[in-house]
Parts: structure tokens; C-alpha cells; sequence
């Protein structure tokens, strides 16, 4: 098979896997080797069709021994099939970092004969690049769920980020779905790269030349849809992630139908992108925001409102902590407020020092004050005055419905695209589920 055909398999194999930005490697070219780790010289951008583009994101191969039901790569799946050597892989690394097609190169695998065999295959590549290349770049790389902690400990040494796939958030569905990989399968090399990174950081401490284990940190990916789990059970278990093993970021993939399968949704379901985007949202809350998973979500209320950012989800179910006086509130309550994001609370503390602050001013230091009025009182502002309809007009999220200039949104709610199916007006669905959703707010305010 050409070089240019095994690609085109593998990149397209690969697209599915979203966890792959490139934050926190900081490794400067040397003018001698190649390659730079600089942030500002990595883009996270994404193409149309989900893969980063900036990146050479790549299987090394596709050919799978485990049949996980939710994989366009599993054993069963009748596609064409290709793998890389370790020395096609990295010379074609280089020969697009030399034509600036890329800035680094993002490496998964399907399960190749066997977890440790793929990572040896892995880890070839990766010394190919290091060592005989001489790259510096960017790399961030998969690890095969059980493999040997000998080999993650080798990959760790070469990649700048490691990542370990959770894939779905239960035991319960791991074991319906990937029947090959089992909960521990994953989370121990979790926590082997947790602790592993730990002692590298405490060596490079003491000596700078100390090797650097995994600099960027780990990551991990959790599918969201395919399985039955609420939004608080995926919060909870992000936010255990990040305690436990220091994750840098848990990204959620909405499930993409690619199989006829009893155990998962219908083929043509569309992906829950709305409830993607939430989560991101929520996790946003749990890593910037210092909330905690179950402030966010309870056994009550378990899924994200579709219609409200859980932001001011959470400001509407709590309206006895505000009206936050801005020239008075701690960092803490005044992160709590829908539309003052943590730039815009450090703006607000240091500009106190220095006078009282009015509506004008809170604008001027970035504040939404589309959503912060109805939250806050400030110099010559003592509260918006409006209706609770006029509130929950102004808190309602427009990507969730579509409407205006908004018309071709991803986020589009669930019941806009079931009114839509039933053959409703594209307008019109929104409207419909728009006055809906303002009318339930304001019976919750
Ligand atoms: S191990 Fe499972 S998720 Fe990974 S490529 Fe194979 S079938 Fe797909």
C-alpha cells in the first residue's frame, strides 16, 4: 500500500479522538534541532470534520484486536485496514514539519496484536523522532490500556503529553460496550503517569537536567451519549479525575453513530452537541470557577439544562446568594456571578483599589453585563428592575435555539431538532421551544 493511501486511512481513523489541544508544553527550539514547543507556535485550530489541524493526527494503525461497540476501528467493522512502520510514521512526521504542513504530531493506535506490542511500535516511532531526527516538537501520544507500566514509562519520557482514554463514564457500560478494556485497564496507568510526573517534578527541582516525564501533563476522553449516564454522574467522575490523577483536561466527545447496534443509539441519532458544549461549560466551572460537581448537578436535577449555561443555571436556583454588591464582594462570590468570568473578577478587585465602580466601568473591564445585572448592585445601580420574563429572556442561551443570525448553530436543544423532524419550520421550532423554555424559568425563579 502507498504511503499516501495508509494516510488517508489513518488520519480518517483518527478523527474521532478529540483530545488532542496542545496546551502546557513549553520547550523552545534550539536553532540546531528541529521543531518548537513554544505555545505561540502551536494552534489548537480544528477542521471541519473535527481533526486539529495543526497537528499531524494519525493511528498508527487501524487494525484492532478489541471490537469496542461504539468504534468505527473495532475488530467486526468491515473497513479498510493499514499501519504505519515506526520509520514511514516519523519520516513522514518530519516531511510535513518541513513543509510547515504541521507543528506537531498527535499519535493514537488501534490495539495491534496486543497493548504491549502496539506500544513498543509506539515507542520506536517516537525514538526515531526524538533521537534520530533530532525533534523537538510538539508530540502528544496515546497510551494502550494495559499495557506494561514499563512501556508507559518509556512513552512518558519521549511524549510531551500522555493520554489514557476513560471512553465511557461507567464500569457498567465499559463492560457492555469495550468488553476488552476493563475500568482497571485504564486507571492504572492513570495513576502511574500521575505519580510518575509527580517524581519528575520533584527531581527537575533538585537537577535541571533531570529527563521530563509527560511536561504537558495527561489527558483523557470520555464519549458522551452512548451510554445512559446523567450529567452529574460524568461531572462527578471529571472532577474525581482531575483529584485523583491531576488530569490537565477530561474533553467530552459526543457520540457519533457509526454502528447498527441494540446496545446503542439508533444510526442517524444526531450527536448531542448541546450537551457536549454544556459539559464543557461545567467543566469550565469545576477548573476556573471553583465549584465543585455536586453544586453544579444533584441527585434532583442530574442533567445540564439545555437552555441555560450552567452558570446561570446555578444563579437562578440560588437567587438568595445575589444581588452581589461588586465593590464590596470577596474573588469568590464575585466569580459566582453569570457574566463576570476570573479576568474580569481580578480586573473588578484591582480597580477597587482605586474607586467605586458603576455599570460603565464594570463594562469597560469586560463583564457580560447582559447577564450580570440581574445579579449584581454597583455605584448608582441598585439592581435590574425587569420582569422575571424579561430575566429569563436575557438569560436564555440563543445557541439552543437557532434563531437570527444564530440560524445554522451546532448546539441547536433536542426539542428544536424534534419539532424540526416532525416537520415544523426551522423558525418556527425554535420560537416554539423558545417561549417554552421562558415560560418553565420563570416558574423555577
Ligand atoms: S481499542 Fe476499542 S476504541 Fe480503540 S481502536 Fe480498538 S475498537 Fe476502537
Amino acid at each position: 500500500m502507498e504511503l499516501l493511501d495508509k494516510l488517508e486511512i489513518l488520519a480518517d481513523s483518527a478523527k474521532y479522538d478529540v483530545a488532542c489541544t496542545s496546551s502546557g508544553a513549553d520547550r523552545r527550539g534550539n536553532g540546531r534541532q528541529l521543531g518548537s514547543c513554544e505555545p505561540a507556535g502551536i494552534c489548537h485550530t480544528f477542521s471541519a470534520d473535527g481533526r486539529c489541524v495543526s497537528l499531524l493526527k494519525v493511528l498508527l494503525t487501524n487494525i484492532c484486536a478489541f471490537d469496542c461497540s461504539y468504534c468505527v476501528n473495532r475488530r467486526s467493522n468491515d473497513v479498510p485496514r493499514a499501519a504505519f512502520t515506526p520509520r514511514e510514521l516519523a519520516e513522514l512526521t518530519i516531511q510535513f514539519y518541513r513543509r510547515n504542513y504541521i507543528e506537531g504530531l498527535f499519535l493514537s493506535s488501534a490495539v495491534l496484536r496486543n497493548a504491549d506490542y502496539t506500544m513498543e511500535q509506539m515507542i520506536q516511532t517516537l525514538e526515531l523522532l526524538r533521537g534520530e531526527y533530532g525533534f523537538r516538537g510538539y508530540i502528544h501520544a496515546k497510551t494502550i490500556p494495559g499495557a506494561d507500566p514499563a512501556l508507559v514509562q518509556r512513552l512518558g519520557f519521549l511524549a510531551d503529553r500522555l493520554s489514557v482514554n476513560i471512553e465511557l463514564p461507567s464500569e457498567k457500560s465499559l463492560r457492555l460496550l469495550a468488553p476488552d478494556k476493563g475500568k482497571t485497564a485504564i486507571l492504572r496507568p492513570m495513576g502511574l503517569i500521575a505519580s510518575r510526573s509527580a517524581q519528575a517534578g520533584k527531581e527537575l527541582a533538585v537537577y535541571r537536567s533531570a529527563p521530563r516525564f509527560a511536561p504537558a501533563g495527561q489527558s483523557t476522553q470520555m464519549i458522551v451519549g452512548a451510554s445512559p449516564e446523567t450529567d452529574c454522574q460524568i461531572l462527578r467522575l471529571t472532577q474525581g479525575l482531575y483529584q485523583k490523577y491531576s488530569l490537565k483536561r477530561v474533553f467530552f466527545s459526543a457520540y457519533i453513530p457509526v454502528s447498527a447496534d441494540s446496545r446503542l443509539p439508533a444510526l442517524h441519532t444526531p450527536p448531542p452537541l448541546l450537551r457536549e458544549h454544556r459539559l464543557y461549560q461545567a467543566d469550565w466551572l469545576l477548573r476556573f470557577y471553583h465549584f465543585s460537581a455536586e453544586e453544579i448537578l444533584d441527585d434532583k436535577t442530574p442533567d445540564l439544562d439545555p437552555y441555560l449555561d450552567p452558570k446561570c443555571s446555578w444563579a437562578v436556583r440560588h437567587m438568595e446568594y445575589f444581588p452581589v454588591d461588586v465593590n464590596t464582594a470577596d474573588h469568590s462570590q464575585l466569580l459566582r456571578v453569570p457574566g463576570i468570568g476570573p479576568k474580569s473578577a481580578k480586573r473588578i478587585l484591582t480597580a477597587r483599589r482605586t474607586g467605586r465602580l458603576d455599570l460603565e466601568g464594570l463594562r469597560r473591564l469586560g463583564v457580560v453585563l447582559k447577564r450580570a445585572r440581574y445579579f449584581i448592585v454597583c455605584q448608582g445601580f441598585s439592581g435590574a428592575r425587569g420582569s422575571r420574563e424579561e430575566t429569563a429572556r436575557a438569560l436564555l442561551d440563543p445557541a439552543a435555539f437557532g434563531l437570527g443570525c444564530q440560524q445554522l448553530s451546532m448546539f441547536e436543544a433536542p426539542a428544536v431538532q424534534a419539532l424540526r423532524g416532525q416537520g415544523m419550520p426551522a423558525l418556527e421550532a425554535a420560537k416554539t421551544v423558545r417561549e417554552e423554555a421562558v415560560s418553565c424559568l420563570v416558574k423555577a425563579m
